[in-house]
């Protein structure tokens, strides 16, 4: 297991993006998931990743978070083996899941997150690579 990845909500890609440039890092991918209302552009570091998420629309998950508490960390994603074995395991031990089957995240990947009550404040993204 890893870090995936970081998910850092933020109001404009655009704008935070120069910063990372300023650090050498650039944006290797962009791509929007229609069902989060949400564009993602992922920044590779080593082997972990930063994913900066713009809301398409205020209705949207990150769009209503940035309301609530301005651009910050969003998320932090660990990778799994098995995601489905993973979900139920966690559900018989009592944690509170967002999303008690895997749905499709950025990059074709099958994630599922487990609510902040559940891992001490921070919203998990657990993702299990399909390639
Ligand atoms: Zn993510």
């Amino acid at each position: 297991m890893k870090i995936d990845h970081i998910g850092i909500a933020v109001e404009s890609i655009e704008k935070v993006a120069q910063f990372y440039k300023d650090l050498e890092l650039d944006i290797c991918h962009t791509e929007e998931v229609k069902d989060q209302q949400v564009k993602a552009s992922m920044i590779m570091i080593g082997e972990s990743r930063i994913e900066l998420l713009e809301s398409l629309s205020p209705e949207g998950p990150i769009g209503k978070f940035i309301a609530k508490k301005g651009p910050s960390i969003h998320h932090i994603a660990i990778e799994v083996q098995n995601l489905e074995a993973k979900l139920k395991e966690l559900e018989e031990k009592g944690y509170s899941l967002i999303d008690k089957t895997p749905r499709m995240g950025a990059g074709g990947n099958k994630i599922a997150f487990v609510h902040p009550k559940s891992s001490g404040g921070v919203l998990i993204e657990l993702c299990e690579k399909c390639k």
